[in-house]
Order: structure tokens, then C-alpha cells, then sequence
């Protein structure tokens, strides 16, 4: 069939709006039309080929949408479900077996290569391949062509369908880094650098646990922003006296501290304000080589943990409803963070979504 799509032709290049040729779903997959697909900073390095998606190629990896067809073995979903889409696993390896899907032995080759894996792309345009499966999804696009491992079936009303994708990549990274990989409980001092869609969603989920939060984020509105959605202070990381204005907010010292930058001086201006057993966890796609310095005495005498973390240690399948059921309470307000954009104007939503008080722009196929 005949779909459309904003497809990466050329690093550093704006995406173009164009038809493509979409196969129909094999036994185990799921078209989706895709009703809202969020901007995740993933789908932009891998247009400029930070990482290297073969292009052209479809991306976007945050889509919500209606399921419209399924394959003959599909048993997860039916026609008509509400779908979340989130990556792909495979499903056998030990870490999927331990419900880590995130640590998949095969995340990359399932969610990179554009391809599946008997090299089919599943896309295509005047007979040539277009690369598909961009995070086992695609959705920067009318319709979404999935593994049924990729979707998790959600219940929510029509208006907010649309802004729910990011919980497949982005609001899962944030909230689920608080909720489960740091698992942040009231009376934590957390300290999250960096208030995007994955910080803001952090606040909101420690505003949820009941932590004492503080946000380090340049931007004045974000900062206004997070107070509004539960955070105790919201610091810009060029006053003169941070350490000091931070010490005052979190007495004992963090106990948690959440980078969401990758850059390392960033990071290590907080270290010697960690409190005794403190954890720090890192989720940002950092530039090649980026390395921040640890004095191995100082982690020895006060038990600190440092912490790599992919997609928040959740596991979509449990994690997403379980977030739903946060959102639908009113809770977690997606509204609030979300603005929408036709697909025509990804580029300019790119382009809004780097300075605004909005941390997700999610755009409507
Ligand atoms: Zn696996
Ligand atoms: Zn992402």
C-alpha cells in the first residue's frame, strides 16, 4: 500500500515529505496507523548519521496509533487496539528472559540496521529499499509496520492517543530511570540535569515518588515548567554559586543524581555533593569517547554506584500501562509537556522543539 512518509535522505539535510510502498504485515507483524509520533534527539543524530542508519530511511520511534492490520501468528494485539509502539527485542536472549529487554543481546542489529533480518526493509520507493524498522517502528510516517513485540495495547481516551508515544522511548527513559533503574522513594534528594523530554518527565515521575527534586536546566520556562510539575527548585547551571544554592536545597547531600546531557563537565561538577550510597545513572546518547573522571577512593569510601541506563530498565510491556494509569489520573499531564505539529512541519518542530517551554513536540500524520 501506499503510505506517507518524512523520510532522512541526507545528513544535516531537512526530511522530506514523501509516498513510499509499504509491504503487507508478515505472520507476526502489525501495520499501525500511526495517530501522534513523538521527536525523540535519537531520531535527529541518526539523520546526521551519529549513528549510522543507511540512508534514506524512515525514522521515529515514539508513534501511538490504531492497529489496522495484523499478520496470521500475531496474538498480542488485534484490529482496532490502541497501540503504544516502543523498540524491538528479540525475545530469547538472556537479558529478555530476565525482563531487560532494553540490554537485548541483539538490540542494535533489530533496531539500526533499517532492516529486517533477512535483509528485507519492508519500505520502498520507485523499487528501491527504503530503511524501515528505525527502533523496530519507523513512525515518522501514516502507518507503522511492526513486530508484534513492538506494540503494547493500551487503553486511553482519543484526544490524548496521539501525545502517548513517547512513553515508548523518551517519558519511558525519564520515568522509568526514577521508577525502576534508580528506584527513587520519598525522601530522596534527587538532582536531575537537564530538563528535555526525558528531565521533565524525571520531575514528574520523583514528583510522583514523592522525592525532593531539583532541576538544572538553562532554559527560564522549562525551569517554571518543573516547578509547576513538582519539582522543589529549578537552578540554571550558569549561577555563580550552583554547589552552594544546591546545598542549600538538599541537605544530606543527592542521593540520586540523573544526567540526561552527556557532558561530562556537567556531570562532575556534582559528584562531590553525592551524599554516602548514592547513585548516579547516565542516559544521554553522549558524543564518541566521552568519559567522565571518578576517584576510585572517594566511590570506595562512600559506596557510590555509577549507573549506564537504557530506555529507564523498563520493560514496555508492563512499564507503559503502568505509566497510562498515571497519565489517566492525572497524575503524569502529557499535555502539558506536548505540542502538536502536522508531519509536514517536522523540520520546524525540530527546529521549535530545541528552545520552547514545550519538551515534546509530537507530530500528527
Ligand atoms: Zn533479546
Ligand atoms: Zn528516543
Amino acid at each position: 500500500m501506499r503510505i506517507k512518509a518524512a523520510v532522512a535522505t541526507q545528513a544535516q539535510q531537512p526530511f522530506v515529505i514523501e509516498d513510499l510502498n509499504m509491504e503487507p504485515p508478515r505472520r507476526h507483524e502489525v501495520r499501525v496507523r500511526v495517530l501522534g509520533v513523538g521527536i525523540c534527539h535519537t531520531d535527529i543524530i541518526s539523520k546526521d548519521q551519529q549513528i549510522p542508519v543507511e540512508l534514506p530511511a524512515v525514522l521515529g520511534h515514539e508513534g501511538a496509533g490504531i492497529v489496522e492490520a495484523v499478520g496470521e501468528d500475531v496474538t498480542k494485539v488485534k484490529v482496532g487496539d490502541q497501540v503504544v509502539m516502543s523498540y524491538l527485542s528479540c525475545g530469547e536472549c538472556p537479558s529478555c528472559n530476565e525482563h531487560a529487554p532494553s540490554y537485548c543481546h541483539q538490540f542494535a542489529p533489530l533496531n539500526f540496521l533499517g532492516r529486517r533480518p533477512d535483509g528485507s526493509a519492508g519500505l520502498s520507493r520507485q523499487d528501491a529499499p527504503v530503511s524501515g524498522r528505525f527502533f523496530g517502528q519507523s513512525s515518522f510516517a501514516s502507518h507503522a509496520l511492526v513486530d508484534q513485540r513492538n506494540v503494547v495495547k493500551v487503553d486511553i481516551d482519543a484526544q490524548r492517543l496521539p501525545l502517548v508515544g513517547a512513553l515508548g522511548c523518551g517519558f519511558q527513559t525519564g520515568a522509568g530511570t526514577i521508577m525502576n533503574a534508580l528506584d527513587c522513594q520519598s525522601g530522596d534528594n534527587v538532582v536531575i540535569v537537564g530538563g528535555g523530554a526525558v528531565g521533565m518527565s524525571a520531575v514528574i515521575a520523583a514528583s510522583i515518588r514523592g522525592c525532593h527534586t531539583v532541576l538544572i536546566e538553562p532554559n527560564s520556562q522549562r525551569r517554571a515548567l518543573a516547578v509547576e510539575l513538582g519539582a522543589a527548585a529549578a537552578l540554571a547551571p550558569d549561577i555563580p554559586n550552583l554547589k552552594e544554592a544546591l546545598s542549600t536545597h538538599l541537605s544530606g547531600g543527592i542521593s540520586k543524581l540523573f544526567d540526561t546531557t552527556g557532558i561530562a563537565p556537567a556531570i562532575e561538577q556534582f559528584l562531590p555533593l553525592l551524599a554516602p550510597r548514592a547513585t548516579v545513572g547516565l542516559v544521554a546518547a553522549a558524543e564518541a569517547d566521552s568519559a567522565i573522571k571518578l576517584d576510585i577512593t572517594h566511590l570506595v569510601l562512600t559506596g557510590i554506584t555509577v549507573k549506564g541506563i537504557l530506555e529507564g530498565d523498563a520493560d514496555p510491556d508492563s512499564f507503559i500501562p503502568e505509566l497510562i494509569d498515571h497519565i489517566k489520573a492525572g497524575r503524569f499531564p502529557v499535555e502539558k509537556i506536548c505540542k502538536t505539529f502536522p508531519l509536514e512541519q517536522i523540520n520546524k518542530a525540530i527546529h521549535e522543539q530545541k528552545s520552547a517551554k514545550f519538551v515534546k513536540a509530537v507530530l500528527i500524520p
